[in-house]
């Protein structure tokens, strides 16, 4: 029997990443933030001040990075950068980042190797429809647009990063444009993905609806 993977799609803000480690953690599964790539490489682009065009010094940056987990922390070359991933600096360029189509390709080959041999919890934009097409099960969170710009406002207080209610409505709204319009790895709702609206469901609700997705289809 193949290696059981758990796909999770969702716009920012939808709780993707908070309910997709839960789940991961309730079935002792590996987790996968592939946003963490998009975020890791994004960085790393900042720290060594390469410019959005060279194109080519971001694809080597990429081939050459070497990704792992910790729980939800992401190890990239043996160092846990999670707490760099979420400033503002990466939020503002990482959905032009992820644009580059053959970035995606070549971090795409990373996830998928990182996936070989293991049950898996993925989370992120394209997971259910290009990453993971065959994934036994698929989940697409959503939430209404105030929704997510406050639940994004309470995780970066939570996380002592400051950002003011219009920086969050702004970047969403950008990523959400930019994410949509992508030509490789868009934002999309896969046909046999399970769309849950969380609007006005706690973070138990949601994974307990999820359990039950998934106890459904195992049966
Ligand atoms: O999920 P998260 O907000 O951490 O992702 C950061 C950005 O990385 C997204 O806004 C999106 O542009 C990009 N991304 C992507 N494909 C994925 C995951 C994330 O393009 N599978």
């Amino acid at each position: 029997m193949g290696n059981f993977v758990i796909a999770i799609d969702g716009p920012a803000g939808s709780g993707k990443g908070t309910i997709a480690y839960e789940i991961a953690r309730h079935y002792n599964y590996y987790y996968i933030d592939t946003g963490a790539f998009y975020r890791a490489i994004t960085y790393l682009i900042l720290k060594n001040d390469i410019s959005l065009t060279d194109t080519d010094a971001i694809l080597a940056l990429a081939d050459n990075a070497h990704f792992s987990f910790k729980g939800n922390h992401l190890i990239l070359d043996g160092i846990d950068i999670t707490d760099q991933l979420r400033s503002k600096e990466v939020e503002k360029i990482v959905s032009q980042v992820s644009c580059i189509k053959e970035l995606r390709l070549i971090l795409n080959r990373h996830i998928l190797s990182l996936a070989q041999d293991k049950d898996i919890v993925a989370d992120g934009r394209d997971t259910t429809t290009v990453i993971f097409p065959n994934a036994n099960v698929k989940i697409y969170l959503d939430a209404r647009f105030e929704a997510r710009i406050k639940r994004r406002y309470d995780q970066n207080k939570a996380k002592d990063i400051y950002s003011s209610y219009d920086e969050i409505r702004e970047n969403i709204e950008m990523r959400d444009r930019r994410d949509q319009m992508k030509t490789f790895g868009a934002l999309t709702l896969a046909p046999d993905a399970h769309y849950i609206d969380t609007t006005n469901l706690s973070i138990e609700d949601i994974i307990n609806k999820i359990i039950n997705i998934i106890e459904g289809e195992v049966k």
